[in-house]
């Protein structure tokens, strides 16, 4: 168990890094944050920074001496440097999931492999073996880079009359993966963390809209049958068990139309907090980030009670200019990240909480 004045290391300096410092903070831990971009918002809210390049290996020797264990808040560490940073001190949860989370195709073929349902899908490494993964799939389907894809970027709808190949070229020819499109009802996720003793606890499962591609509102409870919330945490649970994981990891999931049998689909799994989750520092008695930071102190986990229905919304680009409006709503808090405003940037988000 890492004591309270113990410093925390974070690689990425986004806003998730800041609420993870902000919570980390609140339990009397320090936080070191490792970023190549000067204007990190995690910058503004710890005692120290490091502005460097994630391979710059003098700077990450350094990082490492100065704490005591290392997390990260997004998914796209360069596996070198997780590893480099392991030798030296213990990196949580273990970089061995990034390996997985950062293909698409390794992540649903993990997943399929715990017995766990997810859209049909096959590998598209070049546009003949999207046309051989068509014929077998059929259309619609959905193409999406195994990589680096995020915000609906690096994907695209091929419909009846789309030109395969062009579709291929759209998304940079780069290796892909095939998804038949599934007509899902709803999208969830559930944010779950795994304590260094084994234990799982999840938050409520969420339900998620989306607006051109990024995610908008976070509504909690979701509005789905008790079994089907109950299989939701079950399938987080035994994802985060399989990667003998320690914090916070997200799975999103389609809830297919009633009467569909699976009624749930695996879509993603993001190894780290999560956007859908932000609703748990207003709206639950323990937040995913005072969680992640317990679960990675080696300090036992909360049992998160929500303090009612709660609704997330994100403030993208020049939305974030309403923030005076919500300063004044009631049952509201304002969450501003203090970046720079650019169009589709998540700039802050707003909690609501209504009475049960
Ligand atoms: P992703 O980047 O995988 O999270 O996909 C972005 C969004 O595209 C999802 O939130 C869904 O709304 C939609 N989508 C992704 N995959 C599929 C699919 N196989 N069938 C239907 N819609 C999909």
């Amino acid at each position: 168990m890492l004591r309270p004045d113990a410093t925390i290391g974070i690689l990425g300096g986004g806003q998730l890094g800041r609420m993870l410092a902000l919570a980390a903070a609140r339990l009397g831990f320090k936080c070191h944050v490792f970023c190549p971009e000067p204007t990190s918002p995690a910058f503004d809210v710890v005692r120290r920074v490091t502005e460097a390049d994630y391979r710059d290996m003098a700077a990450l020797a350094r990082f490492a001496d100065d704490v005591d264990v290392v997390t990260y808040e997004f998914e796209n560490v360069p596996a070198e440097t997780a590893v480099f940073l392991a030798a030296r001190k213990p990196v949580l949860p273990d970089p061995a999931v990034l390996a997985t989370t950062q293909d698409r195709y390794a992540e649903k073929t993990f997943v399929r492999g715990l017995g766990i349902a997810t859209a049909p899908f096959a590998a598209a490494g070049s546009a003949e073996e999207l046309e051989h993964a068509l014929q077998t799939l059929g259309r619609p389907a959905v193409l999406k880079t195994r990589r680096f894809g995020y915000d609906g970027k690096g994907q695209a709808m091929i419909r009846p009359d789309t030109d395969a190949s062009a579709a291929f070229r759209a998304i940079g020819g780069q290796p892909a993966i095939l998804e038949g499109f599934v007509p899902f009802e709803r999208e969830i996720s559930v944010v779950a963390a795994r304590g260094s003793d084994g234990k799982v606890v999840c938050f409520d499962p969420t339900e998620n809209e989306h607006q051109d591609h990024i995610l908008k509102v976070s509504r909690v409870p979701a509005a789905i049958a008790q079994e089907i919330a109950d299989d939701a945490r079950r399938i987080a649970e035994r994802i985060a068990t399989a990667f003998n994981y320690v914090g916070v990891l997200a799975v999103e999931m389609f809830v297919m139309p009633p009467g569909s049998r699976p009624a749930l689909l695996v879509n993603e799994i993001a190894p780290r907090v999560h956007n859908s989750g932000h609703w748990t520092i207003d709206g639950a008695s323990v937040s995913q980030f005072e969680q992640h930071i317990r679960a990675i102190a080696g300090w036992p986990l909360g049992h998160p009670i929500r303090h009612g229905r709660v609704e997330m919304i994100n403030l993208i680009g020049t939305e974030v200019d309403e923030y005076p409006e919500w300063l004044t709503v009631p049952g509201t808090s304002v969450h501003l990240y203090g970046k720079a405003v650019r169009p589709g940037r998540k700039m802050g988000h707003v909690t609501r909480v209504f009475e049960p």
